[in-house]
């Protein structure tokens, strides 16, 4: 017979040619890498053993025959399994390998691979698939049946793209299918008309255009950067995982792009993370996966010296400027490892492992590594959970408000309260406020909180009758994210206006922590709520820097002591010095204190001889809820007389 075999040089070339741009660029060695890698070798095979056939079939005589037998083999066999690789690999990409459907194709696949691989070796002995018989190829009564295989797994091809659960566009799905469909066609052409070899072309046409359609060499890698992605470190992960190998991640941030974004536009920071990427690929060895942002990834062997090495240079390099168009950008870098399975032993943990570590490393302001562990990854978790309850807890505006009477010992009466806010979850329980608080203060939900808060403190002093229950005023907690809105004040101004509250029952707290933000949009907020009759307190006094520049340069009316200073000064004589001192200053300057954490009656006789005005502690009351802090109100005169009287008395 006169076979046409141009198509198989065709189905060469055009393999080649794929197989050229696929090692072109960087690719990762996934499992769908390999399958399709394989793919390609198999038609190859496929087709130089088609050729190589024809010519054998063409000098019978010259070649032996077990020649013959073994070359029609290999076709046969790589021919077929092209088709079940490729069904392999379609369902690894379209994730269908692991739900039902996908085991079911599986094993139908494997029992095709045994199929095909009994009858094609046993076929010299029982003339299954094809024999020669006076120097002439003939056609085995099984031969039919490898046809039907092939046509089995591009059916198979056609419904696990179609039932597909990755999206797949419409223009690969429609090609997929077309191609498959011209396979098919192509496997019958060839049976009917035995000297058209056509089915190698249409399998390298397919191969082609799988290349272009759902083969992404791009998948595991930054293009921008090239170097591998995130989807890249986490299948290395798997793999790892897969090998129960043990290693571990360095990871790292960088720090200060924002400059240049802000100044130079985000080309030129693009620009420059290219530059600091290029950088740290030069100077450290090992792959370097990019996993969002400015942070990146290096995988070890555990206990590796490199770990250390890659810390130190990493360290060393940030210490220089990176330069972008002749400016000196000086960034940081904060690292942190994370060993893997005893840290983090999935995935996902991994992720969350590094992005405690790293938070953590922010928090403490460290540039050193931080070593990742459960307890940073729980605490994070906890604030990842907490965020969640604070944006629920502001839309249902579910916060509660309490209130902690505070003692005038001029007036010798509780003539005031501070408002603390209180979080309550069904199965956290109460969430402290020193715990959500800075959580709220970082994802920006404290403005909503204390919109929330002074809210509900105007709707309190509004619907009690707080005058004749001696309340003179409320303290309200600020946070320095609120105090830094431009419009603060008139936005106060107006929910006071709206619940009808004079200005002057209104008492701000505003925590040290001010003196390290821009001063010039606290200090008009502060004017101007001042003007309008509220006073301010300087929270927490005593906790932070011994700066005392802003009792002077902010007009503050009261200082509050914080309870640890309060505390502190009971158990010891040295630190009593300086409270006694600290007092003495602050009434020099004309302020008022109000001492808290009061919890003795020994430590509220001890502020009072030092001069404080006001006490709030649990000594006289815990924060409660409104309607309980009316009742302490009301009863509160009979409340000295009956359990105070005496120590109370001792106060005035
Ligand atoms: P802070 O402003 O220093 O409030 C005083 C804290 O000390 C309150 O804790 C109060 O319950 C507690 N305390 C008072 N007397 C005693 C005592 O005798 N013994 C003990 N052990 N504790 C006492 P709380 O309510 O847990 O609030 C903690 C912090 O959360 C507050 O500290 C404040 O910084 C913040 N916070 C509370 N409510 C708000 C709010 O509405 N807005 C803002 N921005 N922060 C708030
Ligand atoms: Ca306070
Ligand atoms: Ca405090």
């Amino acid at each position: 017979m006169n076979y046409i075999f141009h198509y198989d040089i065709a189905a060469i070339l055009i393999c080649i040619i794929v197989g050229g741009l696929f090692f072109s660029k960087k690719h990762f060695p996934s499992k769908s890498n390999r399958l399709f890698l394989c793919i390609g070798a198999l038609i190859i095979t496929a087709s130089v053993f088609d050729i190589i056939s024809v010519y054998s079939l063409n000098h019978i005589g010259t070649f032996p025959l077990w020649l013959n037998y073994i070359v029609n083999q290999i076709y046969f066999f790589s021919f077929n399994c092209i088709y079940i690789v490729y069904l392999i690999y379609l369902l690894l990409i379209t994730e269908q390998n692991k739900d039902r459907c996908g085991k079911v194709m599986k094993v139908v696949n494997t029992f095709a691979l045994l199929y095909i691989t009994l009858s094609i070796v046993l076929t010299p002995w029982l003339k299954t698939i094809f024999y020669f018989e006076n120097d002439q190829y003939m056609h085995g009564p099984l031969h039919i049946s490898l046809y039907i295989i092939a046509f089995t797994m591009l059916g198979g091809c056609i419904f696990t793209i179609i039932t597909s659960k990755r999206k797949i566009n419409n223009m690969h799905l429609v090609t997929t299918c077309v191609i498959a469909i011209i396979a098919i066609a192509a496997v019958i052409i060839q049976f009917v008309w035995n000297d058209l070899l056509l089915v190698n072309f249409v399998a390298s046409l397919m191969y082609f255009m799988l290349f272009h359609s759902l083969q992404n060499p791009d998948e595991y890698l930054d293009k921008e950067l090239d170097i591998f992605n995130m989807k890249a470190f986490l299948q290395k992960i798997v793999n790892l995982h897969d090998k129960k190998k043990k290693f571990t991640v360095l990871a790292f941030e960088m720090e200060g792009f924002q400059f240049v974004d802000q100044f130079m536009g985000v080309e030129r920071g693009n620009d420059l993370l290219a530059t600091v990427v290029k950088d740290c690929n030069k100077g450290l060895k090992g792959e370097m996966y990019h996993l969002d942002g400015t942070r990146f990834a290096y995988i070890f062997d555990q206990k590796s010296k490199d770990i250390e090495e890659h810390a130190e240079w990493l360290k060393w390099r940030f210490v220089t400027a990176f330069h972008v168009k002749r400016v000196a950008v000086n960034l940081t870098v904060r690292m942190c490892t994370v060993d893997f399975p005893e840290v983090a032993s999935t995935r996902e943990e991994m992720l969350n492992a590094i992005d405690s570590a790293l938070e953590f490393a922010k928090e403490e302001n460290s540039y050193d590594v931080v070593i990742a562990t459960k307890e940073m990854t729980e605490k994070h978790q906890r604030s990842a959970i907490i965020s969640h309850i604070l944006k629920s807890a502001v839309r249902n505006k579910s916060f509660e408000v309490y209130f902690q009477p505070i003692y005038s010992i001029e007036d010798k009466a509780f003539s005031a309260a501070e408002a603390l806010v209180r979080l309550r979850d069904e199965e956290l329980g109460f969430i402290p406020p020193d715990e959500f608080i800075p959580i709220a203060e970082q994802t920006g939900l404290i403005l909503e909180v204390g919109d929330i808060v002074f809210h509900k403190v105007c709707d309190f002093l509004q619907s009690e009758n707080v005058q004749d229950l001696g309340i003179r005023y409320v303290e309200v907690n600020l946070s320095m994210v609120q105090c830094m809105q431009e419009d603060l004040h008139k936005h106060l101004k107006s929910i006071m206006d709206k619940y009808q509250i004079p200005y002057n029952m209104i008492d701000f707290e505003v925590t040290e922590t001010f003196s390290t933000s821009d001063n010039r949009i606290l200090m008009n907020n502060m004017a101007n709520l001042i003007d309008s009759g509220c006073t301010f307190a300087v929270d927490d006094y005593g906790t932070g820097f011994s700066n005392t520049d802003y009792l002077i340069e902010f007009p503050f009316d009261l200082v509050k002591l914080d309870k640890s200073v309060v505390w502190a000064a009971t158990d010891n004589d040295k630190a009593m010095k300086v409270l006694e001192h600290t007092a003495a200053m602050i009434k020099s300057l004309g302020l008022k204190i109000v001492a808290e954490g009061v919890e003795t009656f020994e430590q509220a006789l001890m502020l009072r001889s030092i001069g404080c005005d006001f006490l709030q502690g649990y000594y006289f009351s815990k924060p409660v809820p409104p309607v309980e802090y009316v009742e302490f109100m009301k009863t509160a005169d009979k409340c000295i007389k009956e359990k105070l009287t005496d120590r109370l008395a001792m106060l005035s």
